[in-house]
C-alpha cells in the first residue's frame, strides 16, 4: 500500500500526476469544490467580522467520506490543487474539513511533467494564509452584493433575476457602449484614391495613391458631387514626385500567452469564446492521452496573468528556434517580457510543456478544437523568442496641382517571428494588421523625386463615419484587462453568465444586451453607483491583490465596503417600486388593460386587474414553430440554462430552438 496521499480537484489531473509520480503515491480527485458557502442563506456574518460559514455542497457527502477512508494510514497527505488563490483555498478548506489538526501540506505547480512535480514535492509547504484570506474576501463581497442586490431585482423587474459584482460591471460596460451606438448618426464622406503608373517602363507599374490634402489642408470631402468635380479638375492635371520617405520598421514578437491575450486571440484566430477556450486549455494542461504513456499534460496552467517563462523552457525553445528557422532567427539573447503590477510574479506564461511535442506530431491524438488551440499556444511561444520582423515602408508624396497624394508600400526585408506566427489563417483581422496587408499589396515602383507619373484612373469612393463597435468576448475581455477589472480565473465567467441570464446574448460573436439586461443596468446604475462603477470595482481587485501580498487585512476591505453598501442598501429597498409597463392591448376575459410583465421565464402579457383576474398571454416573435403543421410561434424565453426559443404550444410541444430561424415570411 502506499504511504503518501495526493488531493486534486479532477480525475484527468490525477490520473496525469499519479502516473508521474509511480506506486508510493495514490492521487485521489475530489471532484472539484466540496465546500462553500450555503446556496440560500448569506453565510456570512456581518456583525462578527464577515466569517464565513462553509458548508458541505449537496451530493458531495460521499466524496468526502471517500477521501477521509483513502487518507486512513497514510503517513503523508498532500493537497495538490490548481496552483492559483482558488487553488489554495479549495485545498485549505479540504484540509479544514478532513484533517483539522493533521499534518497536510501544500504542493504546487505550474505544469504537470516529471521534473515540474518532482520539484513540487521536493519543495512542500504550508498553506499560503494570505492567499487564502484573499480568495475568501473576495468571494464574500460576491456573496454580499449577489445575496443583497437580487431580491431589489426580483422587487422592480421579475423573480429569479441575480446580479454579481464584476459581471454587473460588465453588463454595464456592453449597456453602454450599446447606447453610443443607438445614438450614433453617420455622415457621408468620400475618398479620392489614384491609380498611376510610369510612362516610360514597358510593363506593369500601376500603382496606388490617396488623395490627403488640398492645399496643404486635411482633404475632407462631404459630397458625391464636390468628389466628381475634384475628379473632373485633377484628369489633365501633371502628377509629379514631390518626396520619397523610406523607413525601415521593425515589428516585436508578442508576449507568450496570459489568460487574456490567449482568450482574445483564440476569439479573433479561432472564434472560440472566452469560456471554450478555458475548457480546451484546461483539458491540454490537466493531460491527455497520447499514446505511448498516458496521460500528459501538455501546455502550463491556463490561468495566469504573467508572461514570465522557466529558465529550462528558455533553453530548450532557443534550442528549437535555431534548429528549425536557422539560427538568423535567433535573437542574441532571450526576450524579456515585463509583466504587469499586480501579475503574480511566482506564475508563468502559458506555453507548451514539452517544445519536442509539435502540433503536427500530437494531430493522431488531440481533436480539432484541442489540436487548433494547441497550435496556436505553441507557435506563439515560439514567435515569442524569436527576432523582430523587418520591413520597408516606402511613402511616396506625389503633387497634382493644389492635390496631394500619397502612396504608400511596405516590403518585408526579413520575416523574424513572423515565420512561427503567420501561420494561423486569422478569420477576422486587426485594423492595424489589415492595414499593414493594404500597404504591402500595394506595390510602389522605385520613383525618382520631380519623375512625371501617368494617370491610369481616378476612383472616387463613398464611406461613412461608423459608430463604435460592439464588444466580442475578444474586445470586452481586453477593456476589462485595460480597465483592471476582472483576473485570470474571472473574465470568461463574467461573460458566461451575463448570457446565461439573459442580460446579452452573443450574435455573430458580438456581445448585445437585452431588454432585460439594459432594465437590470438601468437599476443597478441608478441606486448602486458606486458598486458598478469600473474605478471602484478596479480599487477593489488591487485591494485584494493586497490581501494576497499579506499587506492589507481582507477584513478591512469588507469594512470599507460594506457600509456605503448598506446605505445604498436601504435606500433602494425603501424606494424601489414595482414598475408597470402598460399596452394598448385589452384582455379578452375582462376587458381591463394588459399590461408587461417578467416572469422567471420571461416576459409575457397580464391582466392589469391581477389577482382578480388571472388572464395572462405570452408575447410571441411572431415565427412560426418549426415543427411542422404545429401552428405555434416562438416565444423568448429563459431557464437556468440560458435563453431560449420555445413553442406557444408547449407543453403540447417541445420544440425550442437557440435563435430564430432566419427566415421571417
Ligand atoms: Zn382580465
Ligand atoms: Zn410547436
Amino acid at each position: 500500500m502506499s504511504k503518501n496521499l495526493v488531493i486534486v480537484e479532477s480525475p484527468t489531473k490525477a490520473k496525469t500526476i499519479s502516473k508521474i509520480l509511480g506506486d508510493d503515491f495514490r492521487v485521489v480527485s475530489s471532484m472539484g469544490h466540496i465546500i462553500d458557502l450555503p446556496a440560500k442563506k448569506l453565510g456570512v456574518d456581518v456583525e462578527d467580522k464577515f466569517k464565513p460559514t462553509y458548508v458541505v455542497i449537496p451530493g458531495k457527502k460521499k466524496i468526502l467520506a471517500q477521501l477521509k477512508k483513502e487518507a486512513k494510514g497514510k503517513e503523508n497527505i498532500y493537497i495538490a490543487t490548481d496552483p492559483d488563490r482558488e487553488g489554495e483555498a479549495i485545498g485549505w478548506q479540504i484540509k479544514e474539513k478532513l484533517f483539522k489538526g493533521k499534518n497536510v501540506l501544500r504542493v504546487s505547480f505550474h505544469e504537470i511533467t516529471p521534473h515540474a512535480v518532482a520539484e513540487a514535492f521536493k519543495n512542500a509547504r504550508e498553506f499560503d494564509r494570505h492567499m487564502i484570506e484573499a480568495q475568501v474576501g473576495r468571494r464574500v463581497l460576491d456573496r454580499m452584493v449577489g445575496y443583497f442586490l437580487s431580491p431589489l431585482l426580483w422587487k422592480k423587474i421579475a423573480r429569479g433575476l441575480s446580479a454579481g459584482r464584476v459581471q454587473s460591471v460588465g453588463l454595464r460596460l456592453i449597456a453602454e457602449r450599446e447606447r453610443q451606438i443607438q445614438k450614433f448618426t453617420a455622415s457621408e464622406y468620400w475618398e479620392i484614391s489614384a491609380e498611376l503608373f510610369k510612362p516610360k517602363v514597358s510593363g506593369e507599374s500601376n500603382f496606388c495613391a490617396k488623395l490627403e490634402k488640398i492645399e496643404n489642408q486635411k482633404a475632407e470631402i462631404k459630397r458625391n458631387q464636390d468628389a466628381q468635380s475634384i475628379c473632373d479638375q485633377l484628369k489633365d492635371k501633371e502628377f509629379k514626385v514631390l518626396e520619397i520617405k523610406k523607413t525601415e520598421k521593425k515589428r516585436y514578437p508578442p508576449a507568450p500567452f496570459i489568460t487574456s491575450t490567449m482568450q482574445q486571440e483564440a476569439f479573433n484566430k479561432l472564434r472560440f469564446n472566452a469560456s471554450k477556450t478555458m475548457l480546451i486549455a484546461q483539458q491540454l494542461y490537466e493531460g491527455i492521452d497520447i499514446g505511448e504513456d498516458n496521460p500528459v499534460g501538455l501546455i502550463t496552467y491556463m490561468r495566469t496573468d504573467s508572461p514570465n517563462v522557466a529558465a529550462e523552457a528558455i533553453l530548450e525553445v532557443r534550442e528549437h528556434i535555431g534548429r528549425s528557422f536557422g539560427k538568423d532567427f535567433l535573437p542574441e539573447k532571450p526576450n524579456v517580457f515585463k509583466a504587469k503590477k499586480s501579475a503574480q510574479e511566482a506564475h508563468e506564461a502559458i506555453r507548451p510543456s514539452y517544445i519536442c511535442r509539435s502540433p503536427e506530431s500530437l494531430k493522431d491524438f488531440l481533436n480539432h478544437d484541442q489540436i487548433r488551440l494547441y497550435e496556436l499556444i505553441y507557435n506563439r511561444f515560439l514567435a515569442s523568442q524569436m527576432k523582430p520582423a523587418e520591413f520597408l515602408a516606402t511613402s511616396v508624396d506625389i503633387l497634382a496641382d493644389k492635390y496631394l497624394f500619397v502612396a504608400n508600400g511596405s516590403h518585408l526585408l526579413f520575416e523574424g517571428f513572423l515565420a512561427a506566427y503567420n501561420k494561423i489563417q486569422t478569420e477576422e483581422k486587426e485594423e492595424e494588421e489589415d492595414e499593414d496587408k493594404e500597404k504591402a499589396k500595394n506595390v510602389v515602383p522605385p520613383l525618382e523625386q520631380g519623375e512625371l507619373l501617368g494617370l491610369k484612373a481616378l476612383n472616387p469612393s463613398q464611406h461613412f463615419t461608423k459608430p463604435p463597435p460592439r464588444f466580442s468576448d475578444s474586445s470586452l475581455i481586453k477593456a476589462l484587462e485595460e480597465e483592471g477589472i476582472g483576473r485570470p480565473s474571472t473574465y470568461a465567467p463574467i461573460i458566461y453568465t451575463i448570457i446565461l441570464r439573459d442580460y446579452v446574448r452573443r450574435i455573430r460573436g458580438y456581445l448585445n444586451p437585452t431588454e432585460l439586461g439594459f432594465k437590470v443596468n438601468d437599476l443597478l446604475v441608478e441606486y448602486f453607483p458606486k458598486i458598478i462603477d469600473v474605478k471602484f470595482t478596479a480599487l477593489i481587485e488591487e485591494k485584494l491583490d493586497e490581501v494576497a501580498e499579506g499587506t492589507l487585512s481582507h477584513v478591512k476591505i469588507l469594512e470599507d465596503f460594506y457600509l456605503p453598501f448598506k446605505e445604498s442598501l436601504d435606500f433602494a429597498q425603501a424606494n424601489i417600486v414595482k414598475e408597470v409597463v402598460t399596452t394598448d392591448q385589452l384582455c379578452d376575459k375582462c376587458g381591463k388593460p394588459l399590461i408587461v410583465k417578467w416572469g422567471r421565464r420571461g416576459k409575457f402579457l397580464s391582466c392589469s386587474a391581477f389577482p382578480e383576474c388571472k388572464n395572462s398571454k405570452s408575447i410571441t416573435s411572431g415565427v412560426k414553430c418549426g415543427i411542422e403543421n404545429c401552428g405555434g410561434e416562438l416565444i423568448e424565453r429563459r431557464s437556468k440554462r440560458g435563453f431560449f426559443y420555445g413553442c406557444s404550444n408547449f407543453p403540447k410541444c417541445t420544440f425550442t430552438s437557440r435563435d430564430l430561424p432566419e427566415d421571417k415570411e
